[in-house]
């Protein structure tokens, strides 16, 4: 008798044995979905295993409800990484694998390909004046758009185009015969003109290395300072590997980040191209899975979970940004994609490139164990000039004064020498305390106990930690004074600012409470990159990936919360900021001027980063990190819990520690339980027990060993637990 195993979304360890259906014979392949009552209802699961034992006796086995797949969703690839990340970060398989579907295929929505569709005009709408439809303004806006496109624009197109109700009006100008529509497999980029600039000869170099190693896995770190032109290394071996008929996965930190990025794919390659973003549609992101999986998609492009995208066969995997923290999951299934993605790449046989011009230590660290292969691109794809670095003390600055007068000037002459500059503040709102003077009331968040940030606009009180709102209160609810006073400053002060010190500039706000709704970001993005003469300010959104022509100035106001932190990763995380931010400067033809606004201007690490550059910087603080015996000299894993009330936190915890002291030796260390460095968010305490060793594999087996008992303890019931391995946030 077979007996099917299952993977079922639960938080238990295990999977679930079946029978095979009462009405059919016919056999199960792993991989494809299945209903099966589970408790006392039916859930969806995916079979993982066929065996003829299991540990339950038969009598108490139930038969599976329903087939839904005749075909299996899931390859054994996907299937043997799924347990390997199960087993890796210790969750529960069954919600790995339903990580790795697409919402729809959680539910019992069939695995077909919806078409998509092309429209375009017919000779009859080929020849309409759109002038003639000024009463029917939407239908004059698509017939205009259509005619400019005599190929046709596909869905996404006309979302981003078009107005809002496209469809509606596109089946008015169907049935007036002035639009048809076809269906297309997938729809493939518009042609556009190809751009392909001829290497230089680090670029060619390091392209070369790559495809010569198409056929093996090989970890490469692509080292090349911002504007050194990792891009068109990545389009280059990309172009090579599509040729072979194999398919490239590129994943990047933000896709609405990086439109430039995707335009830059667009224009090179005329294949059919999938992207995952979080704003398309279920239904949307079915189709492009199954594009995907069935090998029509030739280049996918995504975010932290495209990493999970089914491939028909997969040639290259390419994670730009490799340093940034985007790619670790920081709730519920705790991965990091990018440690998935050289997994993946082992397992599938074919090279994969880390890119970044800050890599982070981990990676440096394996080069340095000649585990993965270095590529440096040492110089500017178009300017010879590297930026240069000037570091402002402002110690002696008056607290509300927020620029220094070197900093003043210098936006003065660049404004004037038709340049722009981008001030960089990592902070958004208008102040981050509201303050009594009278009394020393300030506004907090309850659910937090932190300060709520002043959002002077909109006239909110805002928590950034949890989201609550309030509006701005204007007497003080302590001693009814009526003066209230911000403190500190966000990106709207200074852009206030600005805007007295600069009057007739136009300043470019970028950060999330500017672009929020949909098409914003590309708007600021565009009058960006349109204007001289103007001011950008913004937070680390600024900092990634954007390629802004004009910026030649860069002014970083507050350089300094990263020196202190108890965080062990806040310097690298800071230098990493620093040297992006300061990236965004001279990438055209203006050499860049960097300014650097501290408190601490003989800060060593500071010094070093700006005379000697990241490389270096990355070297001292891995030796550092030896000597402090910390990541990634040593393996760390977070064990998080919060609830209500702390002693159930307390509780949990302890009763962990327990658990592991039993079963571990001298080496491994359990440190806590202590509140976390954010004791209590949205009305929840919160703990922490730190697991570390200098053997990974000793922690993966008390992993292990612990995690399933830990989870069916009766004290695990009163809290919300995770299991962090690989933290990247621990204090
Ligand atoms: P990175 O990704 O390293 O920041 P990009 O690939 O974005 O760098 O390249 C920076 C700029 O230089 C882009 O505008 C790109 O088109 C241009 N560029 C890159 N390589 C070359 C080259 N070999 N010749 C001319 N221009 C190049
Ligand atoms: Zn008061
Ligand atoms: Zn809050």
């Amino acid at each position: 008798m077979s007996i099917y195993r299952v993977a079922i979304p639960s938080p238990l360890y295990r999977l679930f044995d079946y029978l095979p259906p009462l009405n059919s014979a016919s056999p199960i392949h792993p991989g494809s979905r299945v209903k099966v009552p589970f408790g006392r209802s039916y859930r969806i699961g995916v079979v993982l295993e066929q065996t003829n034992q299991s540990s339950v006796i038969f009598a108490k086995l139930k038969p599976i409800a329903n087939i839904i797949d005749s075909t299996p969703i899931l390859s054994s690839e996907l299937i043997n990484l799924a347990h390997w990340a199960s087993d890796y970060y210790h969750h529960p398989i069954g919600e790995v694998i339903s990580t790795l579907l697409p919402p729809a295929l959680r539910k019992e929505k069939p695995a077909t390909l919806k078409p998509s569709f092309i429209w375009s005009v017919t000779s009859t709408g080929a020849n309409i004046q759109p002038d003639t439809l000024h009463k029917a303004i939407h239908q004059q806006h698509i017939i205009t758009l259509l005619q400019q496109q005599p190929a046709g624009l596909n869905q996404e197109e006309l979302k981003s185009k078009g107005p809002e109700n496209w469809r509606s009006v596109i089946k008015t100008l169907i049935k007036k015969g002035w639009v048809h529509a076809a269906t297309t497999a997938i729809p493939t980029p518009a042609t556009q003109q190809n751009v392909t600039h001829k290497l230089n000869e680090e670029q060619q170099q390091a392209s070369n290395a790559i495809i010569s190693a198409c056929n093996t896995f090989k970890v490469f770190a692509l080292d090349g300072i911002t504007g050194s032109g990792k891009t068109e290394v990545y389009l280059e071996a990309i172009e090579h590997i599509i040729q072979t008929g194999r398919q490239a996965l590129v994943l990047v930190p933000e896709i609405g980040l990086t439109p430039q990025l995707l335009n830059r794919f667009k224009a090179r390659f005329q294949v059919p191209m999938a992207i995952l973003h979080s704003a398309i549609s279920d239904g949307e992101r079915l189709n492009t899975w199954l594009q995907a999986a069935n090998g029509q998609a030739h280049i996918v492009i995504g975010t932290r979970s495209a990493i999970f995208t089914p491939l028909l066969s997969p040639g290259i995997i390419i994670i730009d940004e490799e340093h940034d923290l985007s790619y670790k999951q920081q709730d519920g299934f705790r991965y990091s994609a990018r440690d998935i993605a050289v997994r993946r790449a082992q397992g599938a046989n074919i090279p994969i490139v880390l890119g970044s011009a800050t890599l982070s230590l981990e990676t440096l660290y394996n080069v340095s164990k000649q585990r993965y292969v270095s590529l440096k691109l040492t110089q500017r794809a178009k300017t010879a000039r590297l930026s240069c670095y000037h570091i402002v003390d402002i110690r002696n600055l008056r607290s509300t004064q927020l620029l220094s007068s070197e900093a003043c000037t210098a936006i003065q002459t660049h404004l004037e020498a038709q340049g722009q500059a981008l001030v960089f503040l990592n902070r958004r709102g208008y102040a981050p305390i509201l303050l009594c003077h009278q009394c020393g009331w300030n506004a907090v968040c309850t659910r937090c106990e932190k300060p709520l940030t002043l959002h002077q606009k909109s006239a909110r009180l805002r928590c950034h930690h949890c989201g609550a709102e309030h509006p701005v209160t204007q007497t003080c609810p302590s001693c009814t004074n009526k003066e209230l006073n911000p403190i500190g400053a966000g990106t709207e002060k200074i852009n206030e600012t600005l805007k007295q010190r600069f009057p007739g500039i136009n300043i470019i706000r970028i950060d999330r409470d500017t672009t929020r709704r949909k098409g914003e970001m590309e708007k600021l993005l565009e009058q960006a990159a349109a204007g001289n003469k103007s001011i950008l300010v913004g937070t680390q959104m600024l900092a990634k990936g954007h390629d802004f022509p004009n910026i030649s100035l860069v002014v970083v106001l507050d350089a300094d919360y990263g020196f202190f932190s108890p965080d062990f990763r806040a310097s690298e995380r800071l230098a990493q900021l620093l040297i992006q931010v300061a990236g965004r400067a001279g990438r055209a033809e203006r050499p860049g001027e960097i300014i650097i606004q501290t408190h601490h201007p003989e800060h060593p690490l500071l010094k070093q980063l700006v005379t000697k550059g990241y490389s270096a910087f990355a070297q001292t603080e891995l030796k550092e990190r030896q000597k402090a015996q910390l990541p990634p000299y040593l393996f760390i894993a977070l064990l998080r819990a919060e609830a209500i009330r702390y002693e159930h936190v307390e509780v949990f915890l302890q009763q962990a520690k327990k658990q592991f002291q039993q079963q571990t030796d001298e080496t491994t260390d359990i440190l806590g339980p202590v509140p976390a460095p954010m004791p209590k968010r949205a009305g929840h305490y919160r703990g922490q027990l730190l697991v570390q060793s200098p053997h990974r594999q000793k922690l993966q087996t008390l992993l292990r060993t612990c995690i399933p008992t830990i989870a069916e303890e009766k004290t695990a019931r009163k809290v919300r637990w995770s299991i962090d391995v690989d933290t990247q946030d621990v204090y």
